[in-house]
């Protein structure tokens, strides 16, 4: 376990247990077949000392929405599942981290139909600084455009957080670590940019921002706030079809998520994007963005949950 996360408390279908009793047996649906999703939420503790959840809302809302395109009931309300995420951290004595609720498939049935499997429900928090890295925040990460296409959105559905899915993503990340770079940014099946392994692209070219349309990527949360904060910034923003050329020849590059938060790219393919290290639009739209998950900022603290 040296780099593996640990913790005390797991609330796992219904109620909080400890952290090493919280196991599931090995016939457990998802972990043969991958049916299963899951979310991904920070929470900040603020410059005055309170934790927040960043969009609490939106998160619980896309895992219901993620299990109802995947045919998964959970057993539980809306509310009771924000209820739990809410306590994680604090059950932990952590007051800020990274939370993970997971909805799977629990054992019974072990053919392709989980039949009346139960579908179980589990929130876990633990600490996570940048998932890309310090210094990957700061100046910026280098990427490649992977071998591997994101999937066609009639194989593997677009609009979910669904387990399997991310076969695709660790294909694709692990071969760009080999290959010694940071991340992978993946062209969807028609050969036009989609995003990277677990976030959302932007692209700068002159004073415009531009994302890469829905249809093959996920609904973001960052990008979606991304897009706003830009815009009540006077930047405008398309979203645009893109090809890994248009990449090459950016004035800046930055990749959006729970996780990775905002991280510019300063290479792709040996290609230096821009000046070679973190933009000024990148670095506006950045600290943009932690002055509002730390509270800074009053306009937009609709999007904060405190604990
Ligand atoms: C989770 C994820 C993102 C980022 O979404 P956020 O809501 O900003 O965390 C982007 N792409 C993929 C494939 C993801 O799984």
């Amino acid at each position: 376990m040296a780099e593996g996360v640990t913790g005390e408390k797991i609330w796992l279908d219904g109620g909080l247990v400890d952290w090493e009793d919280a196991n599931v047996h090995i016939l457990t649906h998802t972990l043969h077949y991958g049916l299963g999703v899951f979310e991904g939420i920070r929470c900040y503790k603020g410059d005055d000392g309170r934790s927040a959840i960043f969009q609490l809302h939106a998160h619980v809302r896309r895992l219901f929405a993620s299990a109802h395109i995947n045919m998964l009931e959970i057993p539980y309300s809306e509310d009771q599942v924000r209820q739990a995420i809410l306590e994680i951290l604090p059950a932990n004595h952590l007051d800020e981290g990274y939370i993970r609720p997971l909805v799977f498939i629990g054992s019974g049935a072990m053919g392709l139909n989980p039949g009346k499997n139960p579908i179980r429900v589990a929130v876990m928090g633990w600490a996570w600084g940048a998932y890309l890295g310090d210094e990957g925040v700061q100046n910026g990460i280098r990427a490649k455009i992977s071998t591997f296409a994101r999937h066609h959105v009639n194989a593997k559905m677009t609009k979910g957080k669904t387990c399997g899915d991310y076969v695709n993503s660790i294909l694709a990340k692990r071969e760009a670590l080999l290959d010694g770079y940071d991340e992978a940014i993946m062209l969807d099946t028609s050969g036009l940019v989609s995003e990277a392994t677990g976030e959302n692209l932007f692209l700068v070219r002159g004073d415009r921002l531009y994302t890469p349309p829905l249809p093959t990527v996920l609904d973001g949360i960052t990008r979606n706030a991304i897009v706003q904060i830009a815009r009540d910034k006077g930047i405008e923003v398309m979203e645009a079809q893109l090809t890994r050329d248009e990449l090459y020849i950016a004035d800046e590059i930055f990749l959006t998520g729970t996780a990775a938060e905002v991280t510019p790219v300063r290479e792709v393919d040996h290609r230096t994007i821009g000046s070679g290290t973190r933009g000024p639009i990148t670095k506006l739209l950045q600290t943009a963005f932690f002055d509002v998950v730390n509270g800074r900022d009053s306009k937009y603290e609709r999007w904060l949950s405190y604990l």
